[in-house]
């Protein structure tokens, strides 16, 4: 079996024959799976519930630093949390606010305020700006996207590279002073899995962008998600900013969503000790305290870094043969044919895959005609629109390994079919 770009016609029409065989065997299995969502699958789950639910029961054990957590109180969140998140990502207690369930929340939360009341060093609210614009590595996280296009900022695609953003695009963009902002994913990033080289940090750390109140959102949300080999230390970013004068650039927000339970678990922004006092006033006014009953639970079952850290193994062994799963299958089945390339990542939720230019949309659709639900083709890029219709994003987490085995025979199915029949039309 050679590179389908090799082929004959008559050699292109066997492959797409076998393939739309194949195609319809497999939906004649009535199918019903899922690879859309990076939520962690159900052994993960009932692995962290036996835990966290039963490390309260005692009344002492509603007792933290002499704070009550049952009562109201402690904006900025328990101490004791305060303290877990700073040991996690690398900087001090006090650059640490822990909020709600859902880091997103603090992210729409963080940009919401800048539009309406704006930042610490902004010369107006946002909301008063002619035009505000933003910079979105891509592919990139749906979710980031779609929170700046509702505000209504012209969103600007950076090209990601393996390293981090495309560090030329970012420098030339922030020389405008509409430029009031970036997203980033700097570990495991969403979907390709990268890692932010340090050289990239440096660069983003040390840059002077034109805008007085440029807002890094610095989403690390894969912090200590390693699924193979050991933890990689990272950088902290609010001290590398420190370091060139940006101290007030860098907004950091992180989650336990994927260390313990997305959507009950709790989640922390950390930023410069004058944007955390800037934020507070600003918090007191929609709330008097978050759930610190949670904040106490977490900080009772995580205890520190080094204890989340062997949590985070245990998660890696129900997450590894998952992923292998996938990039096995990928390896051995779509490798040969050359029509499409993916990532093998160390860490994160998702394999990222570029299909054929032209085939991702096609492909998603065929999956769906099969049974199996991806996330939506463009889904990737600002607006949902991907200029090449290549990637595709695999989100393997959810399926037991079993199902996700016959999923991923679908998605090599379905990448074979479109493939083979973008080539056969070009060569009428
Ligand atoms: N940030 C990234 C990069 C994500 O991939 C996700 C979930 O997939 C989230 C944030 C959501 O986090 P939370 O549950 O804390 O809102």
């Amino acid at each position: 079996m050679g590179a389908y770009a090799d082929m004959s016609r008559e050699e292109l029409q066997r492959e797409y024959d076998a393939a739309a065989a194949k195609f319809e065997e497999l939906k004649s299995r009535g199918l019903k799976l899922n690879m859309a969502r990076g939520k962690p699958g159900k052994a993960q789950l009932d692995m962290v519930s036996e835990g966290l639910f039963s490390v309260m029961n005692r009344p002492e054990d509603y007792i933290s630093d002499g704070v009550d957590c049952r009562n109201y109180g402690e904006l900025a969140g328990l101490p004791a949390a305060r303290r877990l998140f700073a040991e996690i990502l690398g900087c001090r207690a006090e650059q640490v606010i822990v909020g709600g369930n859902a880091s997103l929340q603090l992210m729409y939360d963080a940009i919401s305020k800048a539009v309406t009341h704006g930042l610490l060093h902004s010369p107006r609210p946002w909301c008063k700006e002619e035009k505000v614009k933003w910079l979105c590595p891509a592919p990139g996280y749906d979710r980031h996207f779609k929170v700046t296009e509702s505000f209504g900022f012209e969103l600007i695609t950076i090209p990601m590279t393996p390293d981090g953003p495309d560090m030329d695009a970012v420098e030339a963009a922030i020389a405008d002073p509409a430029v009031k902002g970036m997203w980033n994913v700097p570990k495991y990033s969403n979907p390709q899995g990268y890692v932010y080289s340090d050289e990239t940090i440096r660069r983003i750390a040390s840059m002077k962008p034109a805008a007085p109140d440029f807002m890094l959102m610095w989403d690390n949300a894969y912090c200590i998600h390693e699924f193979r080999g050991e933890f990689a230390e990272f950088p902290d970013i609010l001290s590398e900013c420190e370091k060139y004068g940006n101290g007030d650039m860098a907004y950091e927000f992180a989650s336990t969503s994927k260390v313990t339970l997305p959507g009950a678990g709790i989640s922390c922004m950390a930023a410069s000790e004058a944007n955390i006092a800037y934020f507070l006033k600003l918090m007191g006014i929609q709330i008097i305290s978050y759930d610190k009953v949670n904040q106490q639970r977490h900080v009772l079952y995580l205890k520190d870094k080094a204890h989340t850290l062997e949590l985070m193994k245990k998660h890696a062994e129900i997450m590894a043969p998952k992923f292998r799963t996938v990039v096995d299958a990928l390896e051995r089945e779509i490798a040969p044919l050359g029509i499409a390339g993916w990532n093998d990542p160390r860490g994160g939720y998702f394999v990222s895959l570029d299909a054929m230019p032209g085939t991702a949309k096609r492909t998603l659709a065929l999956c769906k005609e099969a049974g199996v639900t991806m996330t939506g083709a463009g889904a990737t890029f600002p607006y949902g629109v991907d200029p090449d219709d290549s990637n595709i994003r695999i989100a393997p987490s959810l399926p037991p390994v079993e199902e996700l085995q016959q999923a991923i025979e679908v998605l090599c199915t379905c990448l074979k079919l479109s493939a083979a029949e973008k080539l056969l039309a070009e060569k009428q």
